[in-house]
Order: structure tokens, then C-alpha cells, then sequence
């Protein structure tokens, strides 16, 4: 962003500080949540606890990152070790908070942007831990598609409408073809996100996310002794692959064009 340049050297830095905060927070958050939902808990009422002892979690213990800190990654009452994951989640999440500020200044694009990054990496880790991705959260994307028409006015309405289906309907195909292939949530995913990114991000998203992926299984089957026909989570790579394709894709395409001499 140009006018980013334009700012005091400790206003940008108090900006970024604020933003790695905020995104932080937010996916501390998320957090919450990719615990509860595939468990059916709600997550608006009920305390944190201690996953080990079930002591209740104070204030102090629950502030992003710095609480994992300042307890040495240990639970304050029963001393169990604290997943790190969740702190590397906070961590991410200042990171794209920054990242989308970087890259869009401060703006309803880079509000959108953020929110489906978040959204997308809760259902990496849901998908993660239960091979499944939850309805709910492809709702959120379906929103934010509609927020992404005035905040991404260059990608237009047929863009987004072939973006729900080039990528969709192939894996639908090959699932009927090879069941189990790709999961439904997978192919849900990539329909509903494909509103949001249009045709041409959609195909850079999971190009990436079949290269990703592929030297992830191969590596998987050199590794793993036997060759078991593991299912492995295919919605990380999916989510990874649309996030740098929504954020790169643009200046991606611009160099490829040109590249080309087109
Ligand atoms: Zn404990």
C-alpha cells in the first residue's frame, strides 16, 4: 500500500503492534471455537477451563500468547502442559492481521480478507482434528462472499458465479468417480469460496493446494512404513492455497501476463 509509506515510522509500528493485538485476540477466539463446535458445546456461554484439572480459568490466564508466557506453558493450578497450538494459532493470527493490513492499508478489503483467513484456518484445524468441516462455518463463508462484491469490486458477478463451480464440480465428479476422494465438506468449501475469490483464484488456490498436498501424502507414503491408505485432512492445503491466492493472486497473474508478453 502506498500510503503506508507515508506514515511516521511509530505511528506504522504502533499500527502494526495494535493490529498483531487485535488478530491475536480474534483467534484466541477461534480457538474457543474449534474446540467447541465440533463438540457440540456453545461457545458463547460457559468459562474456559483447564482441559486436565478443570480448574476454571481466570482473566490472567486467558490473555493471547502472554498468559502461555508467563506460565511457562504450564497450567497455573495442576501444572499440566499447555498445547502449544493454541498459542501458535494467537501467534498466526497477529501475522495475517499485519499481513492483511500490509497488503490492503486499512479497509473493508482487508477486513474481509482477514475474516476469511480466520475463518479458513478454523476450518483447517476442525478439519484437522475431525476429518469433517462443519456447515457452519461454510456459512460464514457464504457471508463473507457477500461482503468480499463491494470490498473486491474488480472480481464481478459471473467471475464468482464460475468460481463456485470450476473447481467444485471437477472434485464432485472425481469423488462419484473414486469415492472418497475428496470430502463433501471439501468440495462445499471450495464451491462456497469460489463466490469469493472468482474463477481464476479459485484455480491458482487449488493448484497450490494439490501441489502442497501431493508432497505432503508422498511424503507421507515414503515415511510411513506399509503404504496405509490413511485419509489425510485436505482442508488446510485447501484454506493455505486460497489464502495466498487471495492475497498474491492479483500481482500473480499481473507477472505471469507479462511473462508472457500478454
Ligand atoms: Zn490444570
Amino acid at each position: 500500500m502506498k500510503e503506508l509509506q507515508h506514515l511516521d515510522p511509530s505511528v506504522f509500528w504502533g499500527l502494526l503492534l495494535f493490529l498483531f493485538v487485535f488478530g491475536s485476540c480474534v483467534f484466541s477466539f477461534l480457538n474457543v471455537v474449534i474446540y467447541r463446535v465440533p463438540r457440540h458445546l456453545g461457545f458463547v456461554k460457559g468459562r474456559s477451563c483447564c482441559p486436565a484439572c478443570g480448574a476454571r480459568l481466570r482473566f490472567e490466564d486467558l490473555v493471547p500468547i502472554v498468559s502461555w508466557v508467563a506460565l511457562k506453558g504450564r497450567c497455573r493450578y495442576c501444572k499440566a502442559p499447555i498445547s502449544f497450538r493454541d498459542t501458535a494459532v494467537e501467534l498466526l493470527g497477529g501475522v495475517l492481521a499485519c499481513l492483511c493490513f500490509l497488503r490492503y492499508g486499512f479497509s473493508m478489503r482487508a477486513m474481509v480478507a482477514f475474516l476469511f483467513l480466520a475463518v479458513g484456518t478454523a476450518i483447517s484445524l476442525v478439519d484437522l482434528d475431525t476429518l469433517e468441516i462443519p456447515d457452519g462455518f461454510l456459512a460464514a463463508v457464504l457471508v463473507l462472499s457477500a461482503l468480499s462484491v463491494p470490498a473486491f469490486p474488480e472480481i464481478t458477478i459471473s467471475q464468482r458465479a464460475a468460481g463456485f463451480f470450476i473447481v467444485s464440480v471437477p472434485m464432485l465428479l472425481l469423488t462419484l468417480k473414486i469415492p472418497g476422494a475428496f470430502g463433501g465438506g471439501d468440495i462445499k468449501y471450495t464451491a462456497a469460496a469460489g463466490l469469493l475469490l472468482g474463477w481464476k483464484n479459485s484455480l491458482l488456490a487449488v493448484f497450490l493446494a494439490i501441489v502442497s498436498g501431493g508432497i505432503y501424502g508422498a511424503f507421507l507414503l515414503v515415511f510411513r512404513k506399509g503404504g496405509r491408505k490413511d485419509r489425510f485432512a485436505f482442508g488446510p492445503f485447501l484454506c493455505a492455497g486460497m489464502a495466498a491466492a487471495l492475497l498474491w493472486g492479483e500481482a500473480f497473474f499481473e507477472w505471469y501476463m507479462g511473462v508472457m508478453g500478454l
